[in-house]
């Protein structure tokens, strides 16, 4: 990847820590991946509300609502998370690695629900002004690349290397041309293989998880500061800088899920999506649903941080803990008409990629 370096002479792939051998299961990849995919249709209809309104006008949601996109059924359905997700597992099925070239132009082959500013801004300069794919990245701290990265450990499974680190750089810096978005990819690769390779029968402690994504995030960040939008905090400095000072003392109180979001927010932007995500893990990561609900009913950018929080659980847990109801309700649709196709990519993608114990 001639031209990903400028990517790495800005955040250097060898100075993060590689991952030990990731023994891990079927079972676990497909929960990763469907964890993510069912996070994201709980809360996919309902995003871009605040809590409070949220509850006000459903209570707490446990299940899928009746959905206007499949005639009113209470089914799940994608939006950008796992359309963008799942396009990334067919990129991958296709070139057994990941093509930047190929993942740029599969990002811009069909519609993109509820599609971000910095997506749409990408989508722009690399189709319709021909932008290389080296180029067509935004200066962009939202959350559009993480919801999107957990597929591109798939590869690395068996042996993970430097080159590990080097893709998930390209693959978020492709859209999300910026530190924090870089880091905070890195960071939950780092944690999701840690979950897929979890071998006790114990449920990892609570800072395990902050301890975790931080062993990774932090090499990536020289220091770029980032600052909340809220008014109710104050703060200057990193995600890693952020989660040290707020989520940590947060999860050591056992401050309510609801409360801490609320005061930091929790929309699409990294500064609060990182910081809901681990709070969720620490405190409720022992219970995939618990946690799934908790990220959909107590956050506001609810389908992304439930995607999040869903792949982390789901690669924890397997397949078989996220609830049979989600799983047998979700349509499966990344396009109009491919019902079904998350399921065959999955299939698809353990006889490409098999994970070994
Ligand atoms: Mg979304």
């Amino acid at each position: 990847m001639a031209h990903a370096v400028s990517y790495f002479s800005r955040w250097n792939p060898s100075t993060i820590p590689l991952p030990g051998h990731i023994g891990t299961s079927p079972d676990r990849v497909r929960g990763m991946m469907l964890g993510l995919a069912v996070g994201d249709a709980l809360g996919n209809l309902i995003e871009a509300m605040n809590p409070p309104q949220r509850r006000a006008k459903y209570g707490e949601i446990t299940d899928y609502l009746p959905n206007p996109h499949a005639g009113g059924h209470c089914v799940g359905t994608p939006s950008d998370d796992t359309q963008l997700a799942f396009w990334t597992l067919e990129s991958l099925i296709r070139h057994r690695s990941l093509d930047p070239h190929d993942l740029a132009a599969t990002f811009c082959s069909s519609h993109i629900y509820g599609i971000g500013y910095a997506m749409s801004a990408f989508v722009h300069a690399y189709r319709d002004q021909g932008r290389p794919w080296y180029e067509a990245g935004q200066p962009s701290a939202g959350n559009g690349a993480l919801m999107r990265i957990a597929p591109v450990l798939l590869p690395h499974l068996p042996e993970p290397s430097q080159k590990l680190w080097e893709d998930v750089i390209v693959a978020t810096a492709l859209t999300h041309n910026d530190e924090a978005a870089v880091a905070s990819s890195v960071g939950f690769i780092g944690l999701l293989c840690a979950c897929l390779a979890w071998s006790s029968k114990q449920a990892p402690p609570p800072e395990w998880w902050l301890d975790t994504f931080l062993r990774y995030a932090r090499p990536v960040e020289s220091g770029e500061p980032y600052e909340p939008r809220t008014r109710q905090i104050e703060f200057r400095g990193s995600v890693s800088d952020f989660i040290e000072r707020f989520v940590r003392p947060a999860v050591r109180d056992r401050t309510p899920v609801l409360e801490a979001c609320e005061r930091w927010y929790s929309a699409a932007y990294l500064l609060e999506t990182v910081p809901a995500a681990l709070l969720i893990l620490a405190t409720h990561g022992h219970d995939p649903e618990a946690a799934i609900v908790r990220a959909v009913n107590d956050t506001r950018d609810n389908d992304t941080v439930a995607a999040i929080v869903g792949a982390a659980v789901g690669a924890l847990h397997g397949e078989t803990a996220v609830p049979e109801r989600w799983r047998d309700n979700l349509l499966g649709r990344t396009r109009a008409h491919d019902d079904g196709h998350v399921f065959e990519l999955l299939d698809e993608a353990l006889r490409v990629f098999p994970p070994i114990p």
